[in-house]
Parts: structure tokens; sequence; C-alpha cells
């Protein structure tokens, strides 16, 4: 295999060699369960699955994707509601399940959650305060980053412009000012385990380093997440897990990027976030993930709904090509991928270039489809097992184009064409309902109509209608 990887440790494209193949480890920061993911959540969950797929062709992967199921925004939500933390986790460990599911992503081979490990946790700080990287204070342990000589080689950045990135806290019991909480003090009402350092919670980073050693190793392949993890979640993992372990943490550093809404980065709190749940009423999943693979990883990813109608389409012409063929729900799926395709994904997942090899593929087999089924059934096999490389293509072509339970994203390139007379009976009962003053249903009958495409036109002599 000849994989590379942009690993943002060493800041250029390097070919990936396992530490002990045929072993490779990869843990990736999941999510923290207390709202509905959002698009630019299942980016990073729709990149790596499709990194572990490459990765599995050749190599026993051992995948981890953890869930932060203690953390003060789950506190604080759970206090609102009052209700007890694990009622919330366990509903959107359930939701981002099931969106997840949705996109196609693969589950990981390991989901450990922080609850299950507090002893983990708790030992791991221990060592630290143990070796002099971390110390008590008022309560709280702080990892003492003045200990780790190394600190800041991942984000590349001074210290000065660490702790102006950090935003860090000022507060009496931190030694340093870039020193940063492992532990720390719950009260009655907060949520809290027992610790040598009385009842408290850990901080964030400490979680990812306790269960990638627990799950994974001392020393792991790859480290993946979102930019917005390098620094200082990434950094801080770094800094405690090489000081614990003895050991390179992490090999090969892989960060997706941002999703842009219109060139905006998506945030709560600027209110302009696409949930999942909200895009999965109006498109396939399919089409959805096709959109995240559209761009190349690390580049920013403007979500918009040109994006989206095009994967759709994009879809369409593959699942055309496979239905031509007559390939049925798995035909094909065993095929040898496409060498263009491998080729491109182990170029630094360039899915893109992938997505250019299918497309290629299915105006070949377009080309041949009225001459030479035989070719025809060739070519679209391959396609599928391309497609199915990247978690694509994998339905019932039929099913595919009977769109099954999600609404068309646009209506009118979808839906059966409504009748002339249907839209003259109903512009009629509208025109009724008017001179009943019943403005309300007058109302639903034009949305009805506008939904299928239909536009209603208020004249002098009556409404009259045309198609959009
Ligand atoms: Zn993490």
């Amino acid at each position: 295999m000849a994989l590379t990887l942009y690993n943002t440790f060493n800041r250029r494209k390097e070919r990936f060699e396992a530490l002990a193949p045929p072993r490779v480890t990869m843990y990736v920061c999941g999510p923290t369960v207390y709202s509905y993911p959002h698009i630019g959540n299942a980016r990073p969950a729709v990149v790596f699955d499709v990194l572990a797929r490459l990765l599995r062709r050749t190599f026993d992967l051992e995948y981890a994707r953890n869930i932060t199921d203690v953390d003060d925004k789950i506190n604080a939500a759970a206090q609102e509601q009052g209700v007890d933390i694990g009622e919330i986790t366990e509903h959107f460990a359930h939701v981002y399940a099931e969106d997840m599911r949705a996109l196609g992503v693969a589950p990981p081979d390991m989901e450990p959650r922080v609850t299950e490990h507090m002893d983990d946790i708790i030992r791991l700080i221990g060592e630290l305060v143990d070796k002099g990287n971390a110390y008590e204070a008022e309560g709280h342990v702080l990892f003492s980053v003045p200990s780790f000589a190394a600190y800041g080689g991942l984000s590349n950045r001074s210290r000065h412009e660490m702790l102006a990135g950090a935003r860090v806290e000022v507060a009496p019991y931190k030694q340093d000012p870039g020193d940063f909480v492992l532990w720390k003090p719950s009260d009655a009402t907060t949520v809290g385990w027992d610790s040598p350092w009385g009842r408290g919670r850990p901080g964030w980073h400490i979680e990812c380093s306790a269960m990638a050693r627990a799950k994974l190793d001392r020393s792991i392949d790859i480290h993946g997440g979102g930019q917005d993890l390098i620094f200082p979640h990434h950094e801080n993992e770094i800094a405690q897990s090489t000081c614990a372990n003895d050991a390179q943490y992490a090999r090969y550093w892989v960060h997706n990027g941002f999703v842009n809404m219109e060139t905006e980065k998506m945030s709560k709190s600027l209110g302009n976030v696409l949930l999942v749940r909200d895009l999965l009423k109006t498109a396939p999943g399919e089409a959805i993930r096709l959109g995240l693979l559209s761009a190349h990883y690390r580049q920013p990813l403007n979500w918009t709904e040109q994006l989206l109608r095009e994967a759709k389409k994009r879809l369409d012409g593959f699942y055309g090509v496979l239905l031509a063929a007559e390939l049925g729900p798995a035909a094909g799926s065993t095929a040898e991928v496409p060498a263009e395709v491998i080729a491109a994904l182990e170029d630094d997942i360039n899915t893109p270039q992938a997505l250019t090899a299918l497309s290629a593929l299915a105006r070949q087999a377009n080309r041949a489809s009225d001459s030479d089924k035989g070719e025809l059934r060739r070519l679209a096999a391959l396609l599928r097992a391309g497609g199915v490389m990247l978690g694509l293509l994998k339905q019932n072509p039929e099913d595919w184009f009977k769109r099954g339970p999600t609404a068309p994203l646009n209506p009118d390139d979808a839906k059966p064409a409504m009748e002339d007379s249907v839209i003259d009976a109903l512009l009629a009962e509208r025109e009724r309902h008017r001179q009943e003053r019943d403005f309300e249903a007058a109302d639903r009958i034009r949305e009805q109509l506008e939904a299928h495409g239909i536009v209603i036109e208020d004249g002098p002599g009556g409404a009259s209608w045309r198609r959009k």
C-alpha cells in the first residue's frame, strides 16, 4: 500500500508506515453528546470512515472514536432540564449513531465513553503528578506546561500565540498561565467522582489521552479530528501522553477542514447551524455523504443547496448506470476496486479525484450501453466497487430512484408532475375559500401547489397558474 497522509505535526505529506504492521491503530475525537449533530460534526465522521475503509484493505485496523459524556455543557443542559446527565447523553449518543448511520458511516471498532474510563483517567493524572508534570492546587490538578519542553510542536505557535489562542483563564492556583486543568472539583450539585484530589471531574483533554491508551496503545499510528482541535486540545493530548507514556503519542496527525455556510464558519453562536437531522428530511443521506466528500478533506467546504443538488444529480447518474446494467442490490460490490480510485484515496484521501474517476467510468459505461451489454455490466461493476469503497452506491438502483422515505431536494424534479385537471380543481377550491373569506384554507392550497412547483398569479380576471 502506497498511502500518503498530510501530517499536521510535520506540516507535509508523508508516506504512511505502520508502527507494527499489520496492526494499525487510529483514534479520532468524537462528539460531546448534548445536542443534535450538525453538518460540520458529520465531516470528520465521514472522512475518517473513508480512511478506515481504505486502511482495512491492507491492515488490521483498530479504530476508536470516543463519546464525551461528561462536560460542563452537558451539566448545564442537565441542570436546566432538571434531569440526570445520563438521560441527556444516552439520548444524544443514540441520535449521533442514528444520524451517522444515515450518512453511511460504519461504527468504529471501539466507542469508549468517558464515564466508563474514570479509573484510567484518574490513574493517568496520578502518573503525571508522580512524574512532576502535574500538580495539585486548590482541589484542581493542573498540567505544568513548562515541564514539557516540546509543548507547541503540533500547532507550531509561539508561547505568546498559544496563550492568546487558548484564551487562558488566569487563575490564582496556576503556576504558569499556560497550565491547563486535568481535574477540577465538583460541588454538591455537579456530577463528580472520588479521586485522590477530592470529588471532582476530569478536564476534556485528559479524557482522550486516557481512552486512547486504554483502548489502543501507548503509541498510536493515526490521531484524527477537526482542525479546530489542533490547539489546544491535541497539543495538550500530546503533552499529557508523551509525559505519561514515555513514548511518541501519535505518528500521524490528520485534521479535516471546517464546513462553512456560504463562507461563514458554522457555529452555534452565529446561529447558522445546519443539523444533519434536518438535512436528512430534504435529501438522501448518501447525497449528503457525497457532498461532504466532494471537496478535499483538508480544504474548507462551502455547504450550499447547490452542492447538495449536484451531489444528488451525480448519484442519479451513477445509479442510472447500475440500473441500465441491471445490477441489483449488491451485485458488483465485490469487483476489483478501480485502480484510479485507490490511487486517489492513497494520495492523502483525495476524494474529489476518486469521484472524478467514478464519473469517468459512468461516462464510459453510458457510451457502451447500447452496443455492448457485457461491457456495460463490466464497467457498472467497477463503478459500484469504486462507489462502495467511498461508502456509496450500496443501494438497489431501483430503490434509489424510488427515493424511499426522504423527500426530494427539489420538489419539481422528482415528484410526478401534477396534472392540469387537479391543479384546476385545487384552484377552484381556493377561489371558494377566498369567497368565504377563509384565507387560511386558501393559503394552504397555495402552499400545496407551490410545493409542486405551481405558481399562482392573482389577476383582475381571477387566478391563473403556471409551472415554475
Ligand atoms: Zn480528543
